[in-house]
């Protein structure tokens, strides 16, 4: 266990100051399911961290809001509360589906949104549900306030572009409206506890004819870090999604995943199982009924 000194503030601003005060050398710990371990492991990801400080006390930070046309998640709620949350439910059901599928009921339970999304881990269930909303991330430090792109957060495969001292303190993306159909599939090793070996978002929008106006597909842990895939959205636009539409753009993910990550060990199993859940999901956003 990597040594380190301990702090509790007790609201943002006192977060926030010791954020600035101890720089690189400080982490915030939320719901601690990746922090703690990698702390217990003397992660090398940790180098040079010895400070921490519990948000625990924050519990403002803990919420899930209607604004209008949006809605806006604490990032101290935890994936439970998102996955059982009515507004979620209805305005958002693959970020509920993907919160509902991370780890275990404990896991869920403590774990949070703004964690998953800090961790940056190429395989975290609501990262493709968070950019295939469009989440816009609200980072919170000494100097004030920003938005970023919840995909751009993401530096790398477990690297974020937080400014030192930076918090996560809210997610925002705009409700799905009528018109729009959703799906998040995961294929893990195990039913419970699993890392997503590999899943994907799909958000699709269309007309009155049922032809599709705008389509995000963002599989996870399969890229680098987990993005849009236009090729694979492109081939959707001004069609009425089939069969074999969405065969073809899942052929066009399991290309980008080639294209992005190079053959690897893994490649074999991985390139057919993507595209064909990336096919399955695209069907169950266009509410297509398939017997398989
Ligand atoms: C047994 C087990 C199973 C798991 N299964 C899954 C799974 O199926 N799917 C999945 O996606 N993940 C899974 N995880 C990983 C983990 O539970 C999630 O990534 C979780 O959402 C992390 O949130 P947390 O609040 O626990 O973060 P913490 O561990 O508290 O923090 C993680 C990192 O993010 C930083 N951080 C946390 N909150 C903020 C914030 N608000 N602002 C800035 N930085 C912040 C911390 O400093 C730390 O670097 C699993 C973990 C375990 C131990």
């Amino acid at each position: 266990m990597l040594d380190f000194t301990y702090h509790r503030p007790r609201d943002l601003e006192e977060a926030c100051r010791l954020l600035a005060t101890y720089g690189p050398a400080a982490r915030v710990l939320a719901g601690g399911t990746d922090l703690l371990v990698a702390l217990r492991e003397e992660n090398r990801r940790l180098a040079g961290v010895n400070q921490i400080i519990d948000l625990a006390d924050l519990d403002n930070l803990s919420y899930i809001r209607e604004d209008g046309d949006e809605l806006t998640i604490g990032a101290l709620t935890t994936h439970g509360e998102v996955a059982a949350s009515p507004l979620v439910r209805a305005y958002a059901p693959l970020l509920a589906e993907a919160a509902g599928q991370v780890g275990s009921l404990q896991i869920r339970n403590r774990a949070t949104i703004g964690g998953n999304l800090a961790n940056a881990s190429p395989a975290a269930d609501t990262v493709p549900a968070l950019i295939a909303l469009e989440a816009v991330a609200v980072l919170t430090s000494s100097q004030g306030e920003r938005r970023v792109a919840a995909g751009d957060l993401l530096a790398g495969p477990n690297r974020t572009a937080l400014a030192a001292g930076e918090i996560i303190t809210a997610l925002r993306f705009s409700k799905l409206p009528p018109q729009a159909g959703s799906a998040f599939l995961k294929l893990g090793r195990r039913q419970a506890l699993s890392i997503a070996r590999l899943n994907i978002a799909v958000i699709l929008y269309w007309d009155e004819n049922g032809r599709v106006t705008a389509a995000r597909i963002v599989p996870g842990a399969a890229l680098p870090v987990a993005a849009r895939v236009p090729a694979a959205e492109n081939l959707l636009v001004g069609s009425v999604v089939s069969e074999e539409l969405a065969r073809m753009a899942g052929e066009k993910v399991g290309e980008e995943m080639l294209r992005l990550s190079g053959r690897r060990w893994s490649t074999e199993y991985k390139l057919p199982v993507i595209a064909a859940l990336t096919r399955r999901a695209i069907l169950q956003a266009a509410g297509v009924k398939v017997d398989e």
